[in-house]
């Protein structure tokens, strides 16, 4: 499956492009996902890198269409963005992850939190927070199980974005700061913003046992974590070198293919949850 998977993806880079007409057909196409159960949404474990114990995941959108094949979220969510479609996706995402969170608490599992992405034009609708709160509620779950992963470039230096990110921080929930390092102003954000999480982008990780740049930059920013009492997780590790690494530095937390790939929910039950 995964190798048909990425198959698929490599066809759509090739011949889809991003030319304007198929960005129409993709997403005129993505207008239906919902109903047409395209959608699904597959998780990442997060591994806890002191006791090796996995109590988070990350909540990745993937899209099944019969023409297109897999469709990487990196395609088509500018194109949700871009038509608004992002709002409708997001909602159904966030219903998705709540659902689950249920499910795992009915189960005893009650530890569980899951992350799940904020599209910028997602995070800035009037309601956003409130949508949150009420759909937190509407499942019983407790606020903490819940995490939502905003990137810089949503986090504009405005009142606005201050008053969004405190209301989620009122309600409960876990605010990370996603893609750390790639946009702008960060440290300021990190100042004025109530964020509990930063997760270094991957960009950062890659051979960081022989990069120096790399490393430096990670140690800064998990040093930085460490003094302002912040969670920091590692993005995209793949090696077993990457992993003593930032053991090394005392990285609290690492997500990446060397551990799991995203993978569908049953995976996550059969390989985490029993
Ligand atoms: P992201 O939030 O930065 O997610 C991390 C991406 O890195 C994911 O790509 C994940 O599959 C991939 N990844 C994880 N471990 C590794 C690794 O070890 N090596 C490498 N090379 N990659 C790794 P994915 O799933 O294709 O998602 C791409 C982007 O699409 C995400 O980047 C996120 O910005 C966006 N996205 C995904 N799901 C959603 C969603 O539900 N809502 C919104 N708004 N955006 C989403
Ligand atoms: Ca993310
Ligand atoms: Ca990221
Ligand atoms: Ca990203």
């Amino acid at each position: 499956v995964k190798e048909r998977g990425r198959a698929g993806y490599r066809f759509f880079k090739e011949e889809m492009n991003s030319s304007f007409a198929n960005d129409a057909l993709l997403e005129s196409h993505l207008r239906r996902a919902i109903e047409l159960n395209e959608l699904v949404v597959f998780y990442q474990p997060q591994v806890d890198l002191r006791s090796n114990q996995i109590n988070s995941f990350e909540a990745l959108l993937r899209w099944n269409n019969p023409t297109f094949g897999f469709v990487s979220p990196a395609n088509f969510i500018p194109i949700a963005e871009e038509s608004g479609l992002i709002l409708q996706i997001g909602d159904w995402v966030l219903e998705q992850v709540c659902k689950q969170l249920r499910d795992w608490q009915n189960k005893g599992f009650r530890q569980v939190r899951i992350a799940v992405n904020i599209s910028p034009k997602q995070f800035k609708t009037e309601c956003f927070a409130k949508k949150v709160g009420d759909m937190l509620k509407k499942y019983g779950i407790h606020s903490s199980s819940l995490e939502v992963e905003i990137t810089e470039s949503a986090m504009t230096n405005t009142s606005e974005t201050l008053n969004i990110l405190k209301e989620l921080k009122n309600i409960g929930v876990v605010i990370s700061i996603d893609d750390f390092g790639t946009g702008y102003s960060s440290l300021s954000y990190l100042k004025r913003y109530p964020i509990d999480i930063i997760k270094i982008d991957q960009t950062f990780i890659r051979d960081i046992e022989l990069d120096e740049k790399n490393a430096a930059i990670a140690k800064t920013i998990i040093q930085l974590a460490h003094n302002l009492g912040l969670e920091v997780v590692a993005e995209g590790v793949e090696k077993n070198q990457e992993v003593d690494f930032l053991k090394g530095v005392n990285c609290q937390k690492a997500q990446g293919y060397f551990f799991s790939r995203p993978i569908p929910i049953h995976e996550i039950v059969e390989n985490y949850m029993n």
